[in-house]
């Protein structure tokens, strides 16, 4: 499984729509300060759900939303698009290519679509857990991450090493029947 396609349209400085395809690798997005190579790890983010907006460096959800330039005005809405390549389905799900889909209007709610189809953040969640992808997998590496890992307590790293491992959704199912 590799992240293979980003689609944004209207997310942050991304006006008009952008793809950026990506090889099963390594992949290095170079670029003058402020042309948005941040922006397009937000996206990636932010499409698989995270919802906190200090990580996405703003100080609204609104924020996300192209704001408009001189000569160019503000857009409706947000959307990003990411699509994985899984054919090895290490991502569990009988489908060869997963699209996970969020789309913000200023009015507020997030819609998320998986294949297209209109799903719910907490479908999502569930089907990343345990792959490490997800917006706190450790597939995503943000500037402060690696301190955060070599300095925090222990029981926050046991959470990294148990998403590694692949508890996380047996951890996650056991807490949702002690609440029944
Ligand atoms: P650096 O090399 O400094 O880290 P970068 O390439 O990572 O730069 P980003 O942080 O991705 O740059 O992009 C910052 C730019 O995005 C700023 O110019 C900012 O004005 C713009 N930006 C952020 N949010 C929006 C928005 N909602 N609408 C329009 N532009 C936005
Ligand atoms: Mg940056």
């Amino acid at each position: 499984m590799y992240l293979k396609k980003v689609e944004i349209r209207g997310f942050k400085s991304f006006a008009d729509k952008i793809e950026v395809d990506f090889k099963e690798g390594i992949t290095a997005i170079v670029g003058p300060n402020g042309s948005g190579k941040s922006n397009i790890a937000d996206a990636i983010r932010w499409a698989l759900g995270e919802q906190s907006i200090k990580t996405l460096r703003g100080s609204k959800m609104e924020d996300v939303i192209f704001s408009g330039t001189d000569n160019r005005k503000p857009l409706g809405y947000a959307e990003v698009n990411i699509i994985f390549d899984n054919k090895d389905e290490f991502i569990p799900i009988d489908y060869q290519e997963v699209a996970i889909t969020r789309r913000v209007f200023r009015s507020g709610e997030s819609e998320y679509y998986l294949n297209k189809n209109p799903c719910r953040l907490k479908d999502i969640k569930e089907l990343f857990m345990d792959t490490g992808v997800g917006k706190d997998g450790y597939s995503i590496i943000g500037q402060g991450k690696v301190d955060e890992i070599l300095s925090t307590k222990p029981e926050d790293r046991r959470i990294i090493f148990e998403e590694a491992a692949g508890i996380v959704k047996y951890k996650s199912k056991k807490e949702e029947a002690k609440k029944k």
